[in-house]
């Protein structure tokens, strides 16, 4: 019997007992190619000796030092690292443990802003439908999906949702791509006038959609628009980069490649890439400003903020990003990627869609490719999929439709940066299969 707390039966999943470059080891000695990266997080592999060096170092030179006593060399340096890389405008970083804390830190921070420069009533925050920004409460209320959320009703803070721009899903028939980009972004001005905007403080998206609609980038123009109606009517932009950044999209900071500047802008997975657990927010150097000007500190906290070990592999992680130029080879593999997935799927008669960016690609099943007709969800066919994957020696990661019937069941790639280039096919091949 297995006590850990289960979560997907952990009594029936395989026991990982080691990491070999891009691929898992069980304890049957079975190889599994990490295709997923445990959805975007272990972006160089299961085995990078540097990584695994700068932690045993700062464990030998410094375990922890509480952030209210100390500051540490690992995450003042890695700080300085992220703001020297960052999108224009971005200056100051605050330090968690994951996505969940790094986006409810955003919440808080926007709100708190305000509240420092008198605009007392701006506490509603704008998302989108079909999105996940984690599962704390806060950052629950920020998620898309009703059903997540409906359990745990009432939640703490009040947010709305608009559409999300999946010119696939929600693209009138006859639109232009470009009216089709306006259109969704104009969704976000006529909610902030609905609301008020004087009662509206943040706007938060993913440069790329990850988690729940597998891999879906916005039309070129959403998020100019986008930005252009948060500037007038002083609406924080807030990024969650969560999944989609660190390289993953070919860009440190996916924002960008998508052209996009942001007030605030919250990282995790890839930063620790899967060696450590360590999310940061980052924020311009007019919030902070304002902040530290008004009562003079962030009202949050976390005993584990900045940690030393945490941060030297986050350290290390961003210095080998930058001294490999890993996201320039993220974006090389990118057309392998879709030409992989495309050879050995585009004819597929279940294929709803393949689309994605640098190395963060959606496969979308649905039951008719015709009217794109997603599967019954009593068929778990995304959950099957992973099983099937996995019987293959892959792992990717699934995700069933989205409940307003609108998106068929997922599975999302997201696989090191270190991986070969004709590794592009293993997955496309193993993944065909599972299929
Ligand atoms: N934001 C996004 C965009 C995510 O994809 C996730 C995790 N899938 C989170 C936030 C939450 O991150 P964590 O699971 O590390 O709390």
């Amino acid at each position: 019997m297995s006590h850990v707390f289960p979560r997907h039966c952990h009594a029936t999943l395989p026991t990982a007992v080691a990491g070999d470059g891009c691929y898992l080891i069980d304890t049957q000695g079975k190889r599994y190619f990490d295709a997923s990266g445990g959805a975007a997080v272990s972006c160089l592999g299961h085995s990078d000796e540097t990584i695994k060096n700068a932690i045993k170092d700062q464990v030998d030179q410094l375990a922890f030092a509480h952030t209210g006593f100390f500051t540490s060399e690992p995450a003042e340096a890695l700080a300085d690292l992220l703001i020297a890389n960052a999108p224009e405008g971005i200056d100051r970083v605050y330090f968690v443990s994951g996505g969940s804390e790094a986006v409810e830190a955003a919440i808080k921070l926007a709100r708190q802003y305000f509240l420092e420069v008198g605009q007392t009533e701006r506490r509603h925050l704008i998302a989108r439908r079909q999105s996940y920004h984690g599962n704390t409460l806060g950052a629950l209320a920020a998620g898309g999906n009703a059903w997540r959320r409906a359990q745990f009703d009432p939640l703490l803070i009040g947010v709305s949702h608009i559409a999300p721009c999946y010119e696939y899903a929600e693209r009138e028939e006859g639109e232009s791509l470009a009216d089709y980009g306006q259109r969704a972004a104009d969704e976000l001005e006529a909610e902030i006038l609905r609301l008020g905007p004087e009662t509206v403080m943040g706007f938060i998206a993913e440069p790329v959609v990850g988690a729940t609609l597998g891999a879906v980038p916005a039309v070129e123009g959403y998020f100019a628009r986008i930005r252009e109606i948060c500037d007038r009517y002083g609406v924080l932009l807030i990024l969650d980069e969560v999944m989609c950044g660190m390289g993953r999209t070919g860009h440190l900071f996916a924002c960008e490649g998508e052209g996009v500047r942001p007030d605030i802008v919250t990282i995790a997975k890839g930063l620790g890439a899967g060696y450590q657990p360590v999310g940061a927010m980052l924020c311009s150097g007019a919030i902070y400003d304002a902040i530290a000007k008004g009562t003079g500190f962030f009202q949050h906290g976390h005993t584990y903020i900045g940690h030393p070990v945490a941060t030297a592999a986050g350290l290390a992680v961003v210095r080998q990003m930058l001294e490999r130029d890993l996201p320039a080879r993220v974006r090389a593999l990118a057309p392998l990627m879709e030409r992989a997935l495309r050879d050995r799927l585009g004819q597929h008669e279940h294929l709803g869609d393949i689309r994605g960016r640098g190395l963060f690609w959606g496969v979308e099943l649905v039951a008719d490719r015709g009217t794109k007709a997603p599967f019954d969800p009593s068929r778990k066919l995304a959950g099957r999929i992973k099983t099937e994957a996995m019987a293959r020696g892959l792992i990717c990661y699934p995700m069933p439709g989205t409940r307003d019937g609108r998106n068929g069941d997922h599975v999302l790639l997201a696989p090191p940066f270190i991986m070969e280039d004709d590794e592009a096919a293993l997955i496309a091949d193993r993944l065909g299969d599972a299929i």
